[in-house]
This record gives C-alpha cells, sequence and structure tokens, in this order.
C-alpha cells in the first residue's frame, strides 16, 4: 500500500485510465489516489467517450453548482414557479430513502441521467449522510445547499404527493401538449413506485421533462439499466459504454470516494488484518428474513459453496491443531453480516481443526451492528468501510438480493459467487453460482411497451439485457 508520495504527481493507473480529473486536492481525498494501492486496477477501461464526457459534465457542474451565478439565477426560477430561459442550467436533486447499498445505486442512475440530458447532480445530504463521501468534482460541491427553498417540503415528498410527475400524468394536469410548465417537477422512483411513475422511462414523457429547469427525484433502485431501452439515450449510451457490463463499475469508481475518516478506517482495518494474507476472500452475508433463512441453514449452504467452489478448505474435524502451522498458502476471510454467528462459526472451526490441505485459514469480520440503522451516521460509515474492504478481496461470495453486495462487486470488479436466496427453509440446489455479469441488478423494472402500450417482458428486448441470476424478475446489463 502507499504507492505514492504525496508529492507525485498521479500515474495514469491511479487516475482509472482517465476516469478520475487529475486537478482534485490530494489531502482532500486521499482514498482517490490511494485505492488503486489496495484495489486491483481495472482491466477494463473507460471508453475515450466517456472520460471526455465527465470532463464536461465537471465544468458543467463548476458553472451551474451551488453558490454560482447560475445557480442563483436558477432558484429564482424554482421559486417563481415559471420557466425563465434565461437561465440555461438544469439540475436533478436527488433525496435519500433506504440503506446505503440503495442509495449509492440509485445514486450512481441519477447521475448517468443528468449525463444524459446535460443536467447537474445535487444530492440532498442529510446527517445520516455526512463524512461519508468525497466531493467527486472539482472545484465544486454536490451537496445541496442547506438554504434550497423548498427543503422543508423535501421530507413530505413521497409517492402520494399530488406534484409527482407520476400523479400529475395520472391526473392529466400535465401531458406532452401542456404549453405552461411549472419550474419545478418531482419524480417517484423508488421500489414501489406506480406505472405512471414509471412513465419516466418513456420517450415521450421524457420529451416533457426536457424543458423542467428542476427535478427533484426520490430514489432507492438501480433503474439506470431501464435508460438504456429508451431510443432517446440509445446512440449515446452506445458511445459511452461500449462494454455493457462495466456501466457501474466505472460510474461507481469515477463517483464514490471514501472520505478521508472512512479511508482510515478502511486502511488501517486492512493493514492490520487482511494484508498479510496470500489470498483474500470477502464474505457478504445478508439475511432479509430470519424465518425462513434459518442461521444453520445459511452457515450449510455458505460452508457447501466454498467447498464445491474450492474457494475454502475443509478441515478434519477429528483432529484439533497442537500448534501454530505456517506451511500451506495463507488465506484470510473478510465476513460482513449484521450478526456474529457465522465469523464465529468458521473462525472457530479453523482456528481449533486443521485444514486437509495444509492452507492456513484465518477469519475477521470488522463489525456486527445487528440491526440496519440507515439515520445514523457512524452506522453508515462502518458499512461504507466494510464494502470497500469487501471491494478489495482476491475473490467474493455474495448474498442474492442484496444491493451492499452489489456495490462491492461493481467497485471491485470482481464478479461474486451469489448464495442464492433460501425459501422456506429449503437450501437451493446449487447452493451458489458465478454472476456472469459484475452488473448490478435492478429489481423493480418497469415491464411496459411504451409504443405498443402494453406489458412486456423487458428483458427480451435488446441483447444486453436480461433478467438477474439472483431475481428473476428483475434486468440487468451484459
Ligand atoms: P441491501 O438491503 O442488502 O440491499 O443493502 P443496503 O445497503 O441498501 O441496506 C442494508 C443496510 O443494512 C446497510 O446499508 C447497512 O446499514 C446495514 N448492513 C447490512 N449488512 C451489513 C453488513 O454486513 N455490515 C454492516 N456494517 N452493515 C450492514
Amino acid at each position: 500500500a502507499g504507492l505514492m508520495h504525496d508529492s507525485s504527481q498521479p500515474t495514469s493507473d491511479a487516475l482509472l485510465g482517465g476516469l478520475l480529473a487529475p486537478d482534485i486536492r490530494r489531502k482532500s481525498c486521499l482514498s482517490r489516489y490511494q485505492s488503486i494501492s489496495y484495489r486491483k486496477s481495472s482491466l477494463h477501461k473507460p471508453s475515450p467517450y466517456l472520460v471526455s464526457k465527465l470532463r464536461e459534465y465537471e465544468k458543467l457542474h463548476k458553472r451551474c453548482g451551488p453558490y454560482t451565478k447560475s445557480y442563483k439565477k436558477s432558484i429564482k426560477e424554482l421559486v417563481s414557479g415559471q420557466i425563465d430561459s434565461s437561465s440555461n442550467c438544469r439540475y436533478v436533486v436527488w433525496l435519500a430513502n433506504c440503506g446505503l447499498g440503495n442509495r449509492i445505486l440509485s445514486m450512481t442512475s441519477a447521475f448517468l441521467y443528468a449525463l444524459l440530458t446535460d443536467r447537474v447532480l445535487l444530492i440532498n445530504e442529510e446527517s445520516d449522510m455526512s463524512n461519508m463521501f468525497c466531493e467527486p468534482f472539482p472545484d465544486a460541491s454536490w451537496i445541496l445547499p442547506e438554504d434550497f427553498p423548498f427543503m422543508n417540503q423535501l421530507y413530505s415528498f413521497g409517492r402520494d404527493y399530488a406534484q409527482s410527475f407520476g400523479n400529475m400524468l395520472e391526473n392529466r394536469i400535465i401531458n406532452t401538449s401542456t404549453e405552461l410548465l411549472p419550474s419545478c417537477l418531482y419524480l417517484y422512483l423508488s421500489h414501489d413506485y406506480d406505472h405512471h411513475d414509471k412513465l419516466f422511462f418513456c420517450d415521450q414523457e421524457q420529451a416533457i421533462l426536457r424543458n423542467i429547469p428542476w427535478l427533484i427525484m426520490k430514489a432507492n433502485i438501480y433503474f439506470l439499466p431501464s435508460l438504456f431501452l429508451m431510443s432517446s439515450f440509445e446512440e449515446e449510451l452506445s458511445k459511452l459504454f461500449p462494454d455493457k457490463e462495466m456501466v457501474f463499475h466505472h460510474l461507481g469508481r469515477y463517483l464514490f470516494h471514501p472520505s478521508n475518516q472512512v479511508w482510515k478506517l478502511i486502511t488501517s482495518y486492512y493493514k492490520k488484518y487482511l494484508a498479510k494474507a496470500e489470498e483474500r476472500i470477502g464474505i457478504q452475508i445478508r439475511i432479509f428474513d430470519n424465518k425462513t433463512s434459518p442461521v444453520e441453514h445459511v452457515m450449510d449452504q455458505i460452508l457447501t459453496c466454498t467447498d464445491k467452489e474450492k474457494l475454502l478448505p475443509r478441515v478434519d474435524m477429528g483432529k484439533s491443531i497442537v500448534a501454530p502451522s505456517g506451511k500451506g498458502k495463507s488465506k484470510a476471510v473478510l465476513i460482513t453480516s449484521l450478526v456474529p454467528y457465522y465469523y464465529e462459526k468458521m473462525m472457530n472451526m479453523y482456528s481449533k481443526h486443521p485444514t486437509l490441505n495444509g492452507e492456513v485459514v484465518a477469519v475477521y469480520q470488522p463489525s456486527h451492528e445487528e440491526e440496519q440503522q440507515s439515520e445514523n451516521n457512524v452506522h453508515n460509515q462502518k458499512a461504507w468501510a466494510e464494502i470497500n474492504l469487501l471491494s478489495m478481496m482476491d475473490v467474493l461470495v455474495t448474498s442474492a438480493w442484496s444491493t451492499f453486495g452489489y456495490v462491492a462487486q461493481g467497485l471491485g470488479g470482481k464478479k461474486p459467487w451469489i448464495l442464492y436466496k433460501i425459501e422456506n427453509k429449503t437450501i437451493p440446489d446449487p447452493v451458489c453460482g458465478r454472476a456472469k455479469s459484475l452488473e448490478p441488478c435492478f429489481h423493480a423494472p418497469p415491464v411496459y411497451d411504451c409504443k405498443a402500450k402494453r406489458e412486456v417482458d423487458t428483458a427480451t428486448i435488446i441483447p444486453y439485457l436480461r433478467h438477474c441470476e439472483d431475481i428473476y424478475w428483475g434486468i440487468k446489463l451484459f
């Protein structure tokens, strides 16, 4: 670790093949330059077109971002409610909802939407999100200023909000021929959105949005794959992402750099426990229902998977370790879970009994928070540290359905072995399988053909959009 000294220029590798802008002060965000010493560098370079698009975006963000002249003008437009063509900046404001994995995936989707529509992305950072990420864009902030005029209203914005785009379409308050458009619209793009909210994914409805300067988006889903089905974005997306499987990998590595505070947690843990091992295996365990997936079943599933896929050695339960052996390959297992059960079982197994092949296995778990507490900043910092640690592992085993795991796999560039979901206490057969694409799964895709105006399986329209390995109704890019 620590390949570079503070005075040296970042190498092109450290800037991820041009993905990162070179002109951000190193000390303000150490992880930006140091990640490359921990995470494997990507075999997949971003396209030159994506790189130039990002540089262009950064200029736009600098011109229109908070506290600029253009921003102040646009705020006036927002407050007046009327579109004033003299201000030439347009925005997407993203509002949080749900856990960290969901937040990161929906922010990435909102960013790609902003790139495609020449808008500036602003994040409403509530206190639970503070000190998590570095500012991603040079000389500008992506945090929505606290004096944003409708700050108080943002909290009440939900599915039933009368001024949401979906409800306005449904109640025919707005349509493609509306002449006097408002200066602001609310988009509800969360897991429980309805048919009219999903018309966001239709080219025709996008034409309405094009002229509205302020879009306020409440999102908690990875809706980005569905943008690939829209003809208005088709050409641009094919230039930006010749390799469809790498969208989150590039955009995630571009946007999400741990703050110095979180980076310290990550690097000190890594150096203390993981650095010395010859191979590092991350096992991410996320159980959505303890009743249908009892811990014993999950433990069985994990061990069957790591054995079958030859990720970890078996132990001889009949023998005890007398003296520490140091002959075989050393492996470190990083377990992440809300509970300590799996760590304790596995740690006991490998510390008490010798392995059959002589490998030496050490097991670690950074935290066990017991319950999800997404409104708690320290809890979120731990979760973010663990996602990053997972992304630094050589091999990944993840839990089906979990966006926490998707973010780790995408940032790390590692296709995981997915532990398929246990239903009704039945361990699936096969217990796990290798992901075929690095992309996260979109759990709640629209199933509507905008032109034909009828239901369609959106995983059957273009070859690189198919159903996910872990959720059959979800879709992902391949
Ligand atoms: P998902 O629910 O698995 O899709 O992932 P999310 O990240 O959206 O929400 C789960 C939240 O629960 C995380 O953000 C954490 O706050 C917490 N959590 C779940 N698993 C872990 C874990 O292994 N470690 C830590 N520290 N937190 C976890």
